[in-house]
């Protein structure tokens, strides 16, 4: 353990009851179909189990998981409700345990039908299958010639009764450009897809495909079931159509800290590392401390022409100072700042009162907004409110 939360300058806050009214926001959108509030990679930075909870409590009847020990991980912590799937693991995976905690499990390759039949028999109960196919990604997925392939052997392993086939699903490439054509093209794909798997005699509980921006975009690829991940956290998968208020969304995580040092300097004085910036005129400088170690990124280190990254300092949002070091970064406060060692500040947070977002820390680095919530570093605590 890393210590108790107080002992720390910094924490991730995570309004639990914005992820939970985020999910009845997304159920909204998706109208007759279910909802999976995708929770991998910690809740995307946000907390695996605490918000998995939240996205339940918020109506989500699925829980989706990158990997195996994910899903265990929430079945341990007593999370039995909602369905939950995993999706992506390698040969030797511990896939009886998934099958014995209830866990759905995609098949994403042929070697996989074989390791999920072997686990289901060793588990002794029918492994709840969802073939995954690549309609069009290019990532992890059967292609349909590799499904034909399957699909007797997957079909013959639910006769016997070590699977059942429960879902056929996919993923987009390009669903946050609403109204590209490649979406109607892999919608195309996937429904043959499904079509095939239904006349080989599959009787499927759930056909997915969309993520969050397909959930709030494109109702056409909604089927039976949503899959929203960066939709859960309050965050806008599509900044270019709108931001999160435009689609009912509240960001869920506020990065805050206290700072530690606040000081006067002459002009002409040198900041941080490279003097990327040096003072115009007497000033005041602050020290915050979160750095690329705790997911600041250094890519939204400032210039002396451009402001870096934007952080809200009673009242007024300033821009990063100098490069973003390992553990601080540095803020010219202005001249004559009454700012005090000890003083909150707020690297991004809901956006409400004009503060900074997370989206905006992702155009500041040059990246997306999921980068910035999922890489949060580990030193940071977690503070679920
Ligand atoms: N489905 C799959 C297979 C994913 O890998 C992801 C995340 O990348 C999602 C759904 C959720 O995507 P998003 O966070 O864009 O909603």
């Amino acid at each position: 353990t890393l210590g108790a939360v107080s002992e720390y300058p910094a924490r991730a806050v995570v309004d639990l009851a914005a992820v939970r009214g985020n999910v009845r926001a997304l159920a909204a959108h998706a109208l007759t179909a279910q909802v999976m509030a995708v929770v991998k990679a910690d809740a995307y930075g946000h907390g695996l189990v605490p918000c998995a909870r939240a996205a339940v409590d918020g109506g989500a009847g699925w829980l989706g998981v990158a990997q195996v020990p994910e899903a265990l991980e929430l079945r341990r912590a007593g999370v039995v409700g909602p369905r939950v799937l995993t999706w992506l693991y390698a040969p030797g995976a511990p896939l009886r345990e998934a099958v014995e905690a209830d866990v759905d499990v995609s098949v994403s390759a042929p070697w996989a039908l074989d390791e999920v039949t072997a686990a289901a028999r060793a588990a002794g109960r029918a492994a709840r299958v969802h073939l995954k196919v690549d309609t069009g990604l290019g990532r992890n997925g059967l292609t349909p010639a590799q499904l034909d392939e399957l699909l007797p052997a997957a079909l013959a392993a639910q006769a016997e009764g070590a699977v059942e086939l429960v879902g056929v699903w996919s993923h987009l490439a390009f669903a946050d450009e609403p109204a590209h054509p490649t979406v109607r093209t892999q919608a195309v794909v996937f429904a043959d897809a499904v079509r095939r798997v239904e006349q080989a005699g599959a009787h499927l509980e759930v056909r997915h495909l969309a993520n969050s921006a397909a959930t709030l975009t494109d109702p056409a690829v909604h089927y039976d079931l949503v899959r929203p991940g960066i939709a859960v956290y309050g965050i806008s998968p599509v900044p270019q159509v709108g931001g999160p208020q435009e689609f009912g969304l509240v960001p869920a995580m506020t990065l805050e800290a206290e700072l530690a040092t606040v000081k006067p300097v002459p002009a002409g004085h040198g900041v941080s590392y490279a003097h990327q910036y040096v003072t115009p005129q007497e000033t005041v400088l602050g020290v915050v401390p979160l750095g690329y170690a705790d997911g600041v990124p250094r890519h939204a280190s400032g210039t002396q022409d451009r402001p870096g990254g934007p952080v809200r300092v009673g009242g007024r949002t300033v821009g990063v100072t100098g490069r973003v070091c390992m553990d601080q970064v540095v803020l010219d406060l202005g001249p004559g700042a009454t700012d005090r060692a000890g003083d909150r500040v707020e690297l991004f947070g809901t956006g409400a009162d004009g503060g900074p977002t997370a989206q905006d820390w992702a155009e500041a680095a040059g990246t997306i907004a999921y980068e910035i919530v999922t890489r949060i570093g580990a030193r940071v605590p977690r503070v679920h409110v």
